[in-house]
């Protein structure tokens, strides 16, 4: 099983706090989608003989693309892979674009999961962040979703900004249990490089974010899901009734995975690639034929960092039993006598799962970095 990320460059505008690569000029839209198409095709083997059981279009906005565009890809996609007739077909998408009448164009596609970028249900906050819909549009949106019948729904919440008080994140959540949803993407703001939220903490115009805060409010957070019966099931991500994200399951799990698009990962098991994060270059160099992806050949001891940091930030945590089928005898043995040092306060070791226990996932990359290889040694 394998799964198909498509990375959408475009968005409406920019949100103040995001490092992803998009780009809020549309007028090159088509030329960009006729190239993922030909990227579709061309690497039609990646995948060698995977059933595909996950798509997910990402971004960017890909709600922004009309019902005839997303079919298009959908087409090329079903004409060059194998995809299983129960895949779970994700579309990002922001609250301002979901419509009854876009919804109702949306339910014609493939398209059976929504994950909507809400961030939050209050106003002071969408406007701190700069995002494009407003808090009315954050509910009917998800309202709107649900009578289309799209019941496969995930939210993105943000906490710990500058505007967001503790109050008010409680409130954010009750809304979210009040809407009936069935998985939740609960992120803290980061402040990353190059943003305007960078630049205007750098300026003095807005203050850092307030670590003792993001904290309490992971806190209500966690308290939250569990009142409300919902399963954390990795670092962000909580659902009900075992509604898992099967795409991002899969990252987690290690399973292979191929990304079309400018800026787009891919994952061969053995190798990762990753796509020019220009919109301009990708598409001339497809156009061309030249190369268009930078490849970085991995390690062993480099597959298995990578298998600790994914699958600890999971409620599966590691399969002790299974370790001797991923990597050689010797990484297996530091494995084996790492995990008897482990701060035994942070994990939990049973049924031959090593996990991080549920209150300790943010501190994950400590059991990670107990459990690393240290090349110097
Ligand atoms: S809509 Fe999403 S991808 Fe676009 S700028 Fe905002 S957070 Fe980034």
């Amino acid at each position: 099983m394998a799964g198909i990320y498509i990375h959408i460059p475009f968005c409406k505008q920019a949100c103040s706090y995001c490092d992803f690569h998009f780009s809020t000029k549309l007028t090159n839209k088509k030329s960009v989608l006729s190239a993922i198409e030909k990227e579709l095709k061309l690497r039609s083997n990646y995948l060698g003989q995977e059933l595909v059981d996950t798509i997910y279009l990402g971004g960017g906005t890909p709600s922004l693309l009309s019902e005839i565009e997303l079919q298009s890809i959908f087409q090329t996609v079903l004409n060059n892979y194998t995809v299983s007739d129960h895949a779970e077909i994700t579309l990002e998408a922001n609250p301002d674009d979901l419509t009854k009448v876009k919804l109702q164009e949306l339910k014609q596609t493939p398209i059976n999961r929504l994950s909507i970028g809400v961030q939050s249900f209050f106003e002071e906050d969408l406007r701190f962040m700069n995002r494009a819909h407003n808090a009315k549009e954050a509910v009917t949106s998800i309202q709107n979703a649900k009578e289309v019948g799209f019941d496969n729904l995930s939210i993105d919440l943000i906490f710990g900004s500058q505007t967001t008080s503790n109050e008010m994140w409680q409130r954010n959540l009750s809304i979210f249990f009040d809407l009936g949803i069935n998985h939740l993407s609960a992120y803290s703001l980061t402040v990353e490089e190059k943003t305007a939220l960078a630049h205007n903490i750098a300026k003095g115009k807005v203050e850092n974010i307030d670590d003792e805060k993001n904290y309490t409010q992971y806190l209500i957070l966690q308290n939250a899901i569990k009142e409300n019966g919902f399963e954390q099931y990795e670092l962000s991500n909580y659902c009900i009734d075992e509604s898992y994200s099967k795409h991002n399951t899969s990252y987690w799990q290690n399973k292979k995975y191929l990304g079309i698009g400018p800026s787009a990962h891919s994952f061969n098991g053995i190798s990762r690639q990753w796509n020019v994060k220009n919109n301009a270059l990708y598409t001339k160099a497809i156009n061309e034929g030249n190369s268009y992806f930078e490849k970085e050949e991995l390690s062993e001891i480099d597959r298995y960092h990578e298998y600790l940091i994914t699958s600890l930030r999971t409620k599966w945590g590691v399969d002790v039993s299974k370790m001797d089928m991923l990597f050689s005898p010797s990484i297996v043995e530091h494995f084996n006598t790492k995990m008897f040092f482990v701060d035994k306060s942070l994990v939990d070791l049973s049924h031959d799962n090593l996990t991080v226990k549920s209150d300790n996932l943010f501190q994950s990359d400590e059991v990670v970095r107990q459990l690393m290889i240290d090349l110097k040694e």
